[in-house]
């Protein structure tokens, strides 16, 4: 394992240099006013239709139409949406400058060949591991948030020394950066999303809450158990382990833990991620993924339909509505 911190990074290789940001939502706001702050010459490039120009605006920022935001760049950052990637390099692919370099939060457009970039770009990622809000609010408090480094063209011959010189200006290189690939950054990104993080936890907890419910036990309590109380779990792995967890549960929760949990992730589950990580790494999950997006999204929509209507958003709503110092 490779890790890069401040000691490592020689900022002076983006000094007077212009770096533009595309896209301007959780990712896109945390790098521009992070790269601002660290004294980098930042534009944000923006459809001028967009609900984001005028916040960009407000910020302080320089705000252009992508086509003309990229020109003279020598760095061009990708944070809109995954899926918009491809038609947007190829609206702007002819404005960027000869070797400029190419990048990415994520490695989803290049892995899947979405984008095939100009031989004399360098393109690399740097992904934090965190949402935007966090990226911003660490890196006021004079922290940062862990990346991701990954180089996967290197026309100039500098690039993995460019992409660290962006990631000290975002603040990840004070918390610091692993190596890694495109190919490794977002197959487990897919994975860990899928499986684990959003699908695999809210299924577990949608799971949970509909047993105790036919089984006659109130939906409030229900939601207290599988949904509000998560949060306390979450921070305790987040902050120390598995160690800290079991120090700060009783030993009934502990023992119920091991015993219980291999239950519920069984062999069934496990065989169920092997299968959700070959879709990814064969590329199946990304060709449906954009056929999805080609056709208007229907399914997307149905199924976040059937997630906000689900009996646990009502009981939960009404319960958080009554625990006013929790942040909406
Ligand atoms: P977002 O949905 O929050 O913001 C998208 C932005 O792109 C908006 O400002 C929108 O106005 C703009 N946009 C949309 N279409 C555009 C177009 N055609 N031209 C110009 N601008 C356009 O996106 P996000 O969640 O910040 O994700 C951006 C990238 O960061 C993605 O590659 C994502 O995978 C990656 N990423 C996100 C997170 C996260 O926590 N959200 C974490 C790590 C990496
Ligand atoms: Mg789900």
């Amino acid at each position: 394992m490779q890790m890069y911190s401040e000691a490592d990074v020689d900022i002076s290789c983006l000094a007077n240099r212009q770096v533009t940001v595309l896209g301007y939502g959780s990712q896109g706001r945390a790098h521009a006013l992070n790269l601002k702050d660290s004294g980098f010459n930042v534009v944000v490039g923006l459809r001028p239709s967009g609900a984001s120009w005028a916040i960009a605006e407000a910020d302080g920022l320089t705000v252009q139409e992508p086509s003309d935001a990229v020109k003279g760049a020598a760095v061009v950052m990708f944070l809109t949406p995954d899926m918009v990637q491809k038609s947007l390099y190829q609206s702007v692919e002819g404005d960027i400058d000869q070797g400029a370099m190419l990048m990415f939060a994520h490695g989803l457009a290049i892995h899947y060949k979405q984008i095939e970039p100009r031989a004399d770009l360098d393109v690399s990622l740097i992904a934090p591991k965190g949402p935007g809000g966090l990226v911003r609010r660490q890196y006021e408090e004079g922290h940062g948030v862990p990346c991701l480094v990954a180089v996967h063209q290197d026309a100039s011959g500098n690039a993995l020394n460019i992409a660290l010189a962006y990631a000290a200006g975002i603040g990840g290189a004070r918390a610091g950066v692993i190596k890694t690939t495109f190919a490794e950054e977002t197959e487990t990104d897919l994975f860990g999303e899928q499986a684990v993080l959003c699908g695999g936890a809210t299924e577990l907890i949608v799971a949970g809450f509909e047993t105790l419910v036919e089984a006659g036990y109130q939906p409030e309590v229900a939601y207290y158990e599988v949904m509000h109380e998560l949060k306390l779990i979450v921070d305790l792995l987040h902050e120390g382990g598995l160690r800290k967890m079991h120090k700060f549960i009783s030993d009934t929760a502990a023992w119920g833990d091991m015993i219980s949990g291999p239950r519920v992730v069984g062999d069934t589950s496990r065989a169920a991620m092997k299968a959700i990580l070959t879709d990814i790494q064969d590329g199946t999950f990304a060709r449906t993924w954009i056929a999805e997006n080609e056709n208007g999204m229907p399914e997307f929509k149905r199924l976040m339909q059937a997630d906000l209507v689900h009996p646990i958003e009502k009981v939960g709503a009404d319960l958080r509505g009554r625990m006013d110092w929790l942040e909406e």
